[in-house]
């Protein structure tokens, strides 16, 4: 028995994958900072710690299995 889907797999999976990731980098995350070492937040991309103001770039690195 097999079974057949009408909907483009592919196409879903990218569309999921765009909202999952657009998602995740409108947030913020705790992090240590590399210079201070306080756990502070901050959003993804360039932004400077709260507490001593050196530059902190955040870089997510998603992947996505299969
Ligand atoms: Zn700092």
């Amino acid at each position: 028995m097999s079974v057949k889907f009408k909907i483009d797999e592919r196409k879903l999976m990218r569309e999921v994958q765009k909202q999952a990731t657009s998602k995740l980098n409108s947030q913020t995350y705790e992090v240590e900072c590399p210079h201070c070492h306080s756990k502070i937040r901050v959003p993804v991309g360039k932004s400077l710690c709260s507490i001593c103001h050196n530059e902190i770039n955040l870089n997510l690195d998603i992947t996505f299995e299969g």
